[in-house]
């Protein structure tokens, strides 16, 4: 195993999916491909320009993961609206 396929299992997401990324990138100290950090930034692009929480029809582009790490790194209200 190289070198990079080691550090793509920091990527939670990438022992699910092939091939594995040749670099990591990196969102708030937690390893993530670049396939998954995209999602992060898009999704949270999408939060921050609607102002609160996206609605189902958005959510379900994003995985569980990508959602659950912009969820715990938003500064958000308990209603999803932003701070
Ligand atoms: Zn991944």
């Amino acid at each position: 195993m190289s070198e990079y396929q080691i550090r793509a299992k920091d990527c939670k997401c990438c022992g699910k999916h092939v091939p594995l990324p040749t670099v990591l990138k990196e969102y708030n100290g937690i390893p993530l491909c670049p396939t998954t950090f995209s999602n992060v930034i898009e999704y949270k692009r999408i939060w921050v320009s609607l102002g609160s929480r996206p609605h189902g029809n958005i959510r379900k582009h994003f995985s569980d993961y990508v959602q659950q790490i912009v969820e715990s790194t938003i500064d958000k209200n308990e209603d999803g609206s932003l701070q």
